[in-house]
């Protein structure tokens, strides 16, 4: 590592979030429904629920989990957590119990903040709920003693592919992540996100809140309908939206609707996708629907979101662009991609077993995703390691078979996946939902794959879908599709 790179680094990673975020810029900071909190008063409710979770005994050394929908009392808890000091656990609000308990299990939250739906979940499994419609509110505690390699947050990692680990993010990650994103979309305090990813996932809490919080913009939160992100792009006040974040199902059900009402979004500054491939059919349907191609970017709840296409310059459809600033990619075996940078975790909680396996003995963090680096220096995902088909003794990407098969016209969205077989070990499989206005043929998608790719990488079956299934972050999950 150059001493340049390292002093960059140290740069973006220097101070801790209660330190950095709510600094200056807009008055008004968050937004939802009806109500909206001035940055003094998010710092003072923040302040006062640090000084209520302190009373309760709360300290740096504690973890607290959240657990509940998005909503501007999530965000005062969550700074509270981070002013005393504690450790926050992000939970999905949508983990039933089972899930939910292997959650708590593993990180022994000293308490749950919960909505009221949630709370009787967390109660049955013996854990002290705090209520987040009434917050505790106390004197403001003593400053911790913090620095940027303190914890912040455990995030779980998604659990496609097995139980989910907890992957500890340190001060230094969360602000060399914030700062990252600031610099490469040009984000100020002029700024006006519309926020409707969960919180509790990297996307929206990393870069939506800390971004938002740390570059003194504003954001609205929404929960996420065509209309309520159209009506806060459009409106003619100074809340107006010049930012949206979404993942590419969202995308999806945006165009749709635009389709149905065109409306003209040109004036809005950035579209961002990511946590899922973009495919090339719909970014150029957002270039038309939306004025611009979102700005496709790739991150890993471990890593941060770490690399993306140009603000200005090009946004080529299928590759997700360059590193931010302070990462290094490169690619391991397998064309494994691997990261280092500031904002990388430095391990999963109380598993030092999973932490030794996820680095290299130079440091970088083995991704499981298979990528592609162009000469132009751009990054494409191929898709995971683990979802590698092997058929007949050849490997196939799924990622590439479905890039092929999105191209066909009677194919709205396709999911390739293993299906075990006695004769080829695995059966390459494309699950497809098919486009309204076209009628898929089975054998014709099967011919269109075989003039465009090796044999042993085409579908030996096409099975038909009303919709595929996703996780709250759009992701498909395949281990349900071959169940
Ligand atoms: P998570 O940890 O839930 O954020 O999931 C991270 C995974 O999502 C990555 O390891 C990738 O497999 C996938 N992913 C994220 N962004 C992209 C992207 N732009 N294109 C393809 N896959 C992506």
């Amino acid at each position: 590592m150059t001493d340049d790179i390292a002093a960059l680094r140290t740069r973006l990673r220097s101070g801790t979030l209660p330190e950095a975020l709510l600094r200056s810029g807009r008055e008004v900071v968050l937004r939802c429904g009806d109500k909206n909190l001035t940055r003094d008063q998010l710092r003072g409710d923040a302040e006062r629920v640090a000084g209520g979770l302190h009373g309760l005994g709360i300290t740096a050394e504690d973890r607290v989990a959240i657990y509940a929908a998005n909503s501007l009392e999530w965000v005062i808890a969550y700074l509270g957590v981070q002013r005393v000091g504690a450790c926050a656990v992000m939970m999905n609000p949508d983990y039933h119990s089972a899930e939910a308990e292997h959650i708590f299990h593993d990180s022994e939250p000293a308490a749950v903040v919960a909505d009221r739906p949630r709370a009787a979940i967390a109660a049955k499994l013996g854990l002290r709920v705090i209520s987040l419609e009434e917050l505790p509110k106390g004197a403001v505690p003593p400053k911790p003693s913090l620095t940027p390699d303190s914890p912040a947050a455990i995030l779980y990692t998604s659990g496609t592919t097995g139980r989910p680990k907890g992957a500890v993010l340190d001060h230094g990650n969360f602000l060399a992540q914030g700062r990252g994103a600031l610099e490469v979309w040009r984000w100020t305090s002029r700024d006006v996100l519309v926020h409707a990813l969960p919180l509790f996932h990297l996307h929206g809490l990393g870069m939506g809140l800390h971004g938002t919080l740390l570059g003194g913009g504003s954001a609205t939160l929404v929960p996420f309908t065509p209309e309520a992100v159209v009506a806060e792009l459009t409106r003619d006040d100074a809340e107006r939206g010049t930012m949206f974040f979404g993942v590419p199902s969202m995308y999806h059900r945006l165009c749709d609707w635009l389709d149905e009402n065109p409306t003209d979004l040109s004036h809005v500054r950035v579209f961002v996708c990511g946590s899922a491939p973009l495919p090339p059919a719909l970014f150029e349907r957002c270039a038309r629907l939306l004025g611009q191609p979102p700005i496709e970017r790739y991150g890993i709840t471990e890593g941060g979101i770490v690399v993306t296409n140009p603000y200005d310059g090009p946004r080529q459809p299928g590759r997700v662009g360059h590193p931010f600033p302070g990462v290094e990619v490169r690619l391991g075996e397998l064309d494994e991609v691997l990261l280092r940078g500031g904002q990388v975790f430095s391990g999963y909680w109380r598993n030092p077993q999973a932490t030794a396996e996820a680095f290299t003995p130079d440091g970088f963090f083995l991704t499981g995703d298979v990528g592609e680096i162009g000469e132009d220096g751009t990054l494409a995902i191929r898709g995971r390691i683990k979802e590698l088909i092997i058929t007949g003794g050849f490997n196939v990407y799924p990622r590439e078979v479905e890039l092929v098969l999105e191209a066909h016209p009677a194919v709205q969205e396709v999911a390739v996946a293993g299906v075990p077989s006695d004769k080829w070990g695995e059966e390459v499989t494309a699950y497809v939902v098919p486009s309204p206005s076209a009628r898929l043929v089975e054998s014709e998608l099967i011919a269109f794959a075989q003039e465009r790719l090796a044999s042993y990488k085409c579908p030996k079956r096409v099975i038909t879908l009303d919709r595929l299934p996703r996780n709250a972050m759009g992701k498909v999950q395949r281990s349900l599709l071959t169940k």
